[in-house]
């Protein structure tokens, strides 16, 4: 973290959570205001970090997505927005960015109070990425190309993008506002109006955005949030609605599944980004140096929480005992606790449930292979969900430990012997995001990077991104993909225009 600490924050902002502070009232956001739910109903929202209710939150169903899908509809149909001049659009949606960074202490609190993640991943990762979200796209959108095409017969045919319309947002809780402006922001630059569903666990940034995108002079109707649980709730309700022509869906794996099925009924057009279980794949010639502790952030960052994480760490033979020591080493030194202090590295997993679920891999790990660190619950921490990471070793590359997505601090470490077989554990799995591969072969990099199934792959490096790159999955990993005009696409409609015209 590069500014203050989280105390300094919270006695500036007030803000609840840690520290017994108030309880907010978390709104929905329909039309340019905060509101209630339609039926008056709140749910709880929990610090994981204190077990403490720190926000009421209201609980939309299906008559709120309703509402806000009706305004979202008419804002796009009679308001100014999706017919605005690309430039004054742009001028918005960067204002928006601006605004993020001013908020920057504010949102980060939030963030960390929703998640239990640590302040410092909060202020300097998720509320800047935000903030650069609105920024890159309000200038990318510009380099977005038409296409047009002359014919001998005097024929012009135009290819033009026009907006989708109302598009339903459902983001997930490990990278609240992160993930969802990664969404919003391509969404309104393309001229759509939005409804976003934020996962239930984390909805306190997305409703604050509501304030910011109103000050940046954003069209009432065209950001709605409406808050709520996924099956049977707001968020099926969303996937449903008439109104709404695509959804664009961060989460589960088995949640796609749902969403897809759901969507076929009115034929909208979705856009996944699911699980993952990253390959890394360390080389004997690796710069180590830099490969074991970039393993380690790559496994445990967001308390493992992250679907782009490193959580299967494949070591070749000949550094394999190396390797292992210094990771368990360096686990142990990893600072888990209180997430408001400036030099946590790790702080709480998201929920009591989640947490349970972690601790069922963790048990299965104990029983199939060895433990060297970790995989503990941290009850001196007090009532959060404070794990510390784990390091196994002997499990096998079939184990449900390797195949499944824990999404939490608990990495295995196994030894490969060949390429062939670092190619063949990387792609025995279901997911296909990302994966690492350390080496310092340029023509083993070819190979290894051709032949591993996975969105993204990362060369002496993890989580590097350019932001006009194509970020998604292969396999059970997502459909579609997200970033530079990948996006802009999704959130549009092509359309040819073609006419016939005469002289030159
Ligand atoms: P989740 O699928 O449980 O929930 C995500 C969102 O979907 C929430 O808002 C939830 O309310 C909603 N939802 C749940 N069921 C629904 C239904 N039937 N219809 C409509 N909406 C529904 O996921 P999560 O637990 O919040 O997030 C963790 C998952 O997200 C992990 O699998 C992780 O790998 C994945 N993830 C993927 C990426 C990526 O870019 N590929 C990024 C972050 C997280």
């Amino acid at each position: 973290m590069t500014a203050k600490n989280m105390q300094d924050i919270q006695d500036k902002h007030k803000s609840p959570g840690a520290g017994g502070a108030k309880v907010v009232q978390i709104q929905n956001f329909i039309d340019g205001k905060y509101v209630p739910a339609a039926s008056g109903a709140t749910f709880e929202t929990i610090n994981p970090a204190t077990g403490v209710v720190h926000g009421l939150v209201a609980h939309g169903t299906a008559d709120d997505i309703d509402a806000a899908a009706s305004v979202a509809n008419k804002a796009y149909e009679e308001g100014p927005w999706a017919h605005m001049a690309y430039s004054e659009r742009a001028a918005v949606v960067a204002r928006i960015g601006d605004l993020i960074l001013k908020n920057r202490e504010k949102l980060a609190l939030a963030e960390t109070t929703d998640t239990g993640k640590p302040i410092s991943e909060s202020f300097d990762g998720d509320i800047v990425r935000s903030a650069q979200n609105f920024h890159f796209f309000s200038q990318f959108a510009s380099t977005f190309a038409e296409e047009a095409y002359s014919t001998a017969e005097n024929e012009r045919h135009v290819a033009v993008r026009e907006p989708v319309g109302v598009c339903g947002l459902i983001t997930p809780w490990n990278l609240p506002l992160y993930l969802a402006t990664w969404k919003i922001a391509p969404a309104l630059m393309m001229g759509n109006s939005i409804v976003l569903k934020p996962a239930e666990w984390t909805p306190y940034t997305a409703s604050l955005l509501g304030e910011i995108v109103k000050e940046a002079g954003l069209p009432d109707g065209v950001y709605n949030v409406v808050n709520g649980f996924g099956a049977k709730e707001a968020g099926e309700a969303l996937t449903r609605h008439p109104l709404v022509r695509s959804i664009s869906f961060t989460g589960e794996t088995s949640t796609g599944k749902a969403i897809m099925a759901a969507a076929s009924g009115t034929l909208k057009k979705v856009s996944f980004e699911l699980g993952g279980k990253g390959a890394n794949i360390i080389f004997a010639d690796a710069d180590l140096a830099e490969a074991i502790p970039t393993a380690l952030r790559a496994a445990f960052r967001n308390q493992g929480q992250i679907c782009l994480a490193g959580s299967r760490l494949f070591v070749e033979r000949a550094i394999y005992d190396q390797v292992v020591e210094k990771m368990v080493d360096l686990c142990k030194s990893i600072k888990v606790g209180d997430p408001t202090k400036s030099d946590t590295q790790m702080g709480a997993l998201i929920s009591v449930e989640h947490m349970e679920k972690v601790m069922s891999y963790l048990a299965l790990g104990k029983k199939e292979g060895q433990l060297h660190c970790g995989g503990e619950r941290l009850t001196e921490l007090g009532a959060g969900n404070f794990l510390s990471p784990a390091i196994f070793t002997g499990l096998g590359i079939k184990s449900r430990f390797l195949q499944e997505e824990i999404f939490g601090p608990a990495l295995p470490i196994l030894p490969f012997d060949s390429e062939e077989e670092a190619i063949a554990m990387a792609n025995d799995s279901p997911y296909g995001l990302s994966a690492s591969i350390w080496t310092a072969d340029i023509n083993r990099v070819h190979r290894l990077s051709r032949k591993i199934k996975a969105g993204m792959i990362w060369v002496n490096t993890w989580f590097a991104r350019d932001l006009r790159t194509p970020f998604g999955g292969q396999k059970s990993s997502g459909i579609g993909r997200e970033g530079g005009r990948y996006s802009l696409e999704f959130f549009s409609e092509a359309k040819t225009i073609s006419y016939k015209y005469k002289g030159q």
